[in-house]
């Protein structure tokens, strides 16, 4: 079984500095400061990415495959993410991108866009025939699923039970493989060309299915400049492997997945804290029972804005669309409506809560543990400094009562703790109870010794 919290996020300890630059970013209180370097709480996170994004001396990375995978398999397919197609200057023709993943190695291709055009037609249908669901709540970002799982256990139940189209890709393109060459499932491999972390753990450890049919990921930045490289032989001969239309590619840039859906009736955000207000405010039931699908990207801008591009995510957006315009509406085929038929882009595995936030046991051990939260934290400043290594006083408040942390981590009952020892051995040597308690040695230089 897929360890469940498996991330692709790590620190490099060598390189971390300690400066706590990353816990104010971390969206889900996952990291603490300790002994001068940053450790990533398993539970709490869901590879979102930003603390890559913002760690000043890059001790911050992602695990992932990288080329010499491509040895390892007779056969190997290239799943392109959409965003792959914004990281190009002046792209109007995405075969030849997908010419030059053949002539870097790869024996085929399958556009993740493709996939995503599919995905969307029976979104559509799930959508329209379950009126109770709504809003659903897409899939497709795994980093949005990790924290709904974990801090919003009402809304499971609104998320869309689909594959995400990398899945779906990787199923239409092993099929394709074997009957084209003959050869068993494992001599052949697909491996996706991912924009972001999070695409990378869930294809390691998925939600709604019991095993990913990916057997590796690269990430885009990595494939880039080898790309770039066999552009101009690509263009000398370009061939005709595109798949998919404006539908299908769209899903890379936030907005896209939702435009699919062909309804008014909509919500698409994207950064990860407008993701969580989203969030909150479903729970809170703050919008009109009519709306029907929410698209939720962790990203800024949706996948372009993956720490795995290369491209500035809005520059790479404005590429996206311009090559939208020579894009058709969408490119099905026959076979792909016998696979929507199948049922087989459904989830196979419910996505369950993980009460990791939860401060006991039981329901009454978590409200007694609450209520001591609620007294350390009358002790505490409440400036949310991040001195101690948490990122506010109450992370800290839980870290003690999960037995993580202690009181004198706060530097500010640090300070007083000193203080008051201080005071009491200037007692102890000088004898002079009344003149010290009127003030600190420091406050009253008058005072006897
Ligand atoms: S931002 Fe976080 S991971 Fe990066 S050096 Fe500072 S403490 Fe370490
Ligand atoms: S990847 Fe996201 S959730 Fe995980 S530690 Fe970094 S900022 Fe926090």
């Amino acid at each position: 079984m897929a360890n469940k919290f498996f991330h692709s996020v790590y620190l490099n300890g060598e390189l971390c500095k300690g400066c706590i630059n990353c816990i104010k970013r971390c969206p889900t209180n996952a990291i603490r400061v300790q002994n001068g370097k940053a450790r990533i709480i398993k539970e709490f996170c869901i590879d979102c990415g930003e603390c890559i994004r913002h760690c000043p001396h890059h001790a911050k990375l992602t695990r992932r495959d990288h080329l010499d995978l491509l040895e390892k398999y007779e056969y190997t397919v290239a799943l392109p993410a959409p965003s792959l197609y914004g990281q190009f200057n002046n792209m109007t023709d995405v075969n030849l991108i997908l010419t030059a993943l053949k002539l870097m190695g790869f024996d085929d291709v399958f556009e993740v866009s493709a996939a995503a055009e599919l995905v969307s037609e029976e979104s559509r249908r799930y959508v329209r025939e379950h009126p109770e669901k709504w809003p659903v709540i897409s899939t497709a970002c795994p980093s949005v699923n990790r924290l709904i799982r974990v801090r919003f256990p009402n809304l499971i139940d609104h998320l869309l039970p689909l594959l995400p189209p990398a899945e779906v890709a990787a199923k239409l393109a092993r099929k394709r493989a074997v009957e084209r060459t003959g050869l068993s499932e494992r001599q052949i491999g697909i491996i996706f060309l991912a924009p972001c972390p999070a695409k990378v753990a869930f294809a390691r450890s998925p939600l709604g299915i019991a095993a990913s049919g990916i057997d590796g990921v690269m990430a885009i930045k990595d494939v880039y400049q080898i790309l770039l490289s066999y552009l101009p032989a690509a263009e000398k001969n370009p061939q005709e492997l595109a798949s998919s239309g404006k539908i299908g590619v769209g899903w890379g840039i936030a907005g896209g997945e939702a435009a699919g859906m062909i309804t008014d009736s909509y919500l698409a955000a994207d950064g990860i804290e407008n993701v969580i207000r989203v969030l909150e405010d479903l729970e809170d039931e703050k919008f009109t029972p009519n709306l029907q699908f929410i698209e939720l990207n962790a990203c800024s801008g949706g996948c372009v804005g993956g720490v795995l591009n290369v491209e500035n995510p809005y520059l790479a957006k404005a590429k996206m669309k311009q090559l939208n315009k020579y894009l058709p509406v969408s490119l099905q085929h026959q076979e792909d409506h016998a696979f929507l038929d199948s049922g087989e882009l459904y989830f196979t595995e419910p996505i369950t809560y993980e009460p990791v936030y939860q401060l006991g046991s039981s329901r009454m051990e978590s409200m007694v543990n609450l209520k001591l939260v609620e007294t350390y934290m009358k002790e505490f400043p409440c400036l949310d400094c991040g001195s101690c290594g948490a990122p506010t006083c109450r992370a800290l408040a839980e870290d003690i009562v999960r037995g993580f942390a202690k009181k004198e981590d706060c530097i500010y009952l640090l300070r007083d703790y000193y203080d008051t020892l201080k005071k009491s051995q200037l007692l102890q040597e000088t004898g002079n109870t009344k003149k010290t308690m009127e003030g600190t040695p420091y406050e009253n230089p008058g005072i006897d010794r």
